[in-house]
């Protein structure tokens, strides 16, 4: 039987678990130590601590739970990674390197039921979650990498923007968050964290509630209703109304800067007017917000849509810049390599078949 991963456990839980079992609380400290700083690959390596607990530690759980199935290095230095679940099923994980350190691009579900008509990891329908543990391990395995490298480099920031909707699977990116932001381990700044949405409102207001300090965005990608529901089928059940007041909502209690992503989508929402319409719908939201342009990366599966030109692109930035709306075109990152997320698991299924 597989056993479940070691890093799926916050401090508190561990702690707990180690109490539970007869263990002092300074052991859930050395083991910590022992993941999270020295990052040890295996229990045995655990020196310092006692036989018992490693009989205790091994026999419930696993270090590694992820298979590398393909790593992909682009010119540019992203490093993108196909990992193989206990179940067989596969996720991506993506190392960016950026001037300011390096990030990863997390998976937080196998498939997506969201559906979006543009998305890669909308095709498959989502046939499971992934537990905490198997959200950290991709960092860990990242980490592992960067140490293997043998230059000190750190994961810095997270985006979770990977395979899958994050707020469908919130306790477990709760859990998450907690782990990779732990002092005492990883130490990822919550300002360096970005977790993504489609616009699951409820879970807006109930991430406002938690005020975790992690930054959170928003797939707006579309100024209407209208446009919207085309685009993304979740809007026919959750309005753009009922999207803004529950921002309004996580503004007001957080008072942090939300982003707005908007694909840019060739003669479907790229237009002057487009840009007008939507500086006009987050007009009262300018100073606590930021549109991340971000240009649509074509996949195979989904031909109606094109990238926009650049011409297009430039003039709905200016548009929004001239209405005072803080905004920015994403650069791409490894373009050469199976960009977009979802792409390259997309890719192997279909040659796997
Ligand atoms: N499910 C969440 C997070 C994962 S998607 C969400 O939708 O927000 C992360 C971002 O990548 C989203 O803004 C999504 O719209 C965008 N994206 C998906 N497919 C893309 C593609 N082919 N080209 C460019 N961006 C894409
Ligand atoms: Fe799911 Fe996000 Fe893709 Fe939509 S864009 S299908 S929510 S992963």
């Amino acid at each position: 039987m597989s056993k479940p991963s070691i890093y799926g456990l916050t401090f508190e839980q561990l702690t707990d678990w180690l109490i539970e079992y007869g263990h002092k609380k300074f052991r859930a400290q050395q083991v910590w130590g022992w993941l999270y700083q020295k990052r040890v690959k295996d229990f045995a390596e655990m020196t310092n601590v006692n036989k018992d607990c490693l009989q205790l530690l091994e026999e419930h759980y696993d270090i590694q739970t992820l298979e590398e199935h393909v790593k992909q290095e682009s010119k540019d230095g992203t490093v993108k990674f196909l990992f193989r679940l206990q179940d067989g099923n596969l996720i991506e994980t993506v190392l960016m390197k950026h001037k300011y350190g390096y990030s990863v691009c997390v998976t937080t579900q196998v498939g997506c039921n969201i559906g979006c008509s543009f998305c890669a990891s909308g095709l498959l329908k989502k046939s499971r979650d992934l537990s905490s543990g198997e959200i950290v391990e991709q960092i860990m395995n990242v980490q592992h990498y960067l140490d293997g490298l043998g230059q000190e480099q750190r994961v810095s920031h997270i985006v979770v923007m990977g395979i899958g909707e994050p707020f469908d699977n919130f306790e477990n990116l709760i859990d998450f968050l907690d782990v990779v932001k732990d002092q005492k381990g990883l130490a990822i700044g919550a300002r360096h964290i970005t977790v993504s949405t489609s616009g699951l409102a409820d879970k807006v207001r109930k991430f406002a509630d938690v005020h975790s300090q992690v930054n959170l965005a928003i797939s707006l990608h579309a100024p209407n209703n209208e446009l919207r529901s085309q685009i993304m089928k979740l809007n026919r059940a959750i309005p753009i109304e009922k999207l803004m007041d529950a921002i309004d909502y996580y503004l007001e209690k957080t008072n942090r800067r939300i982003t707005f992503e908007y694909i840019l989508l060739k003669d479907v929402n790229d237009k002057k007017e487009h840009a007008l319409e939507l500086a006009e719908l987050i007009a009262d939201k300018r100073k606590l917000s930021y549109v991340n342009l971000i240009p649509y990366n074509p996949v195979d599966e989904h031909g109606q849509y094109q990238r926009s030109t650049d011409e297009a692109i430039r003039t709905f930035f200016d548009t929004l810049k001239k209405k005072g709306i803080n905004c920015g075109v994403r650069l791409e990152h490894g373009t050469d390599i199976d960009a977009a997320c979802g792409q390259l698991r997309s890719k192997q299924i279909k040659k796997a078949k």
